[in-house]
């Protein structure tokens, strides 16, 4: 019998120099936090972003914690977060002993709603995490304002974004500082992965110091502070530099594939395409839709469905304001619906316009 191929939510795709590069590192016996292709990704990276600096991390949620830690975010501290992301956005504010403010997230763009973030400010508030969620910019002009005018930092996540563009800017380039992560599932994958893209030489040398157990460059063994081993190893870093290689071919991809996906699914009642906004250039790391009531069948049922036509799908976050550790006293009533309705369809680079074609025919026929 013929292999069945499940039509992935996301795969790896690793058809450039990555084994040559691991290889090398293995050849080379560099396989650790130092070495060649450690430096070689950061300064390809931030090349890319249009930043002076990159810094490399272990992780994306690693490289939030520096970011927050660099600017002096600790406890008592208020950052405001949007309530529909990834739970990292949220855990690494925590991690600091300050406290995470949800703020709703604007039905038309799926990002944090900026007309919504002045009520929550209050006098401990720090700095702003904006995410740019499933590859799509915020609001940068509005939300720069804020910021200008109740001091306070801007921390761009824009771990679900790499190449995604703002008014001609790259994300990660546009606020303080900006976070990216390199999961198996992100647009460029190092395995586990972060990076810190930044143009401010100071926030470079915290980040640095904290990165590497805040040891003193002059004295062995002695730490200044209570630092941390957030290091992205050689073998990361190679996979990493081979991605780079090929991102603008990613991104291209993953653009095709989401105008391939509107062309097949404008038409199809009940259903809402991603959002789009002028002068905004979205990277669809997710192609996702939202099932609405009218679909006549449930978001959760539409996924169940396709999975038994092999086809891979995810739910939406769940408004981080219902999970446990931040119940509170948060309404984010339009988190709660795009939670409910979203769903990420197979986004990987790998997709075959077939693939998408079987996807979009799948959703058409379950529609009642
Ligand atoms: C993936 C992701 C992260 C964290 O990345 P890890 O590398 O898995 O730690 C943070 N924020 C958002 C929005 C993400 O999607």
């Amino acid at each position: 019998m013929a292999q069945f191929r499940v039509i992935p939510v996301s795969e790896p795709n690793f058809k450039g120099n990555e084994l040559k590069y691991v290889t090398d590192c293995i050849n080379s016996n560099w396989i650790s936090s130092i070495g060649k292709y450690v430096s070689k990704f950061e300064e390809v990276f931030a090349r890319f972003c249009g930043t002076t600096y990159a810094v490399s991390t272990c992780n994306g949620t690693t490289a939030l914690h520096l970011a927050l830690l660099s600017l002096d975010i600790s406890e008592g501290d208020e950052v405001i977060v949007p309530d529909l992301t990834f739970v990292a956005t949220a855990n690494a504010v925590a991690y600091c002993g300050a406290k995470p403010v949800f703020v709703d997230v604007d039905p038309r763009t799926w990002n944090i709603d900026p007309s919504k973030i002045y009520e929550k400010i209050t006098g401990r508030t720090k700095a702003i995490i904006v995410v740019h969620l499933y590859g799509l910019p915020c609001d940068m002009d509005a939300i720069i304002k804020i910021a200008r005018s109740n001091n306070l930092k801007i921390i761009e996540d824009a771990a679900e974004a790499h190449g995604a563009e703002y008014k001609g800017k790259r994300v990660g380039s546009i606020g303080d500082i900006g976070v990216f992560s390199f999961y198996g599932n992100k647009i460029v994958t190092t395995g586990e992965g972060g990076m810190i893209t930044t143009s401010d030489p100071k926030l470079v040398e915290d980040i640095k110091m904290l990165r590497d157990h805040a040891m003193s460059k002059t004295r062995r063994y002695w730490h200044t502070a209570l630092g941390y081993n957030y290091r992205i190893t050689n073998v990361q870093a190679a996979i990493g530099v081979a991605q780079m290689e090929q991102i603008d071919s990613f991104i291209e991809t993953k653009r095709r594939n989401a105008a391939l996906y509107n062309s097949l699914l404008q038409d199809v009642r009940g259903i809402t395409l991603p959002p789009e906004v002028d002068l905004c250039k979205n990277v669809y790391w997710m192609y996702s839709v939202l099932i609405e009531d009218d679909f006549g069948v449930t978001r959760d049922e539409v996924i169940e469905r396709l999975m038994k036509n092999g086809i891979e799908t995810r739910p939406f976050f769940y408004p981080l304001h219902q999970l446990p550790m931040y119940k509170g006293e948060f309404v984010c009533f339009e988190a709660e619906e795009l939670s409910r309705k979203g769903i990420n369809l197979p986004s990987a680079t790998t997709l075959t316009e077939g693939e998408i074609r079987t996807v979009c025919a799948a959703l058409d026929s379950m529609r009642l």
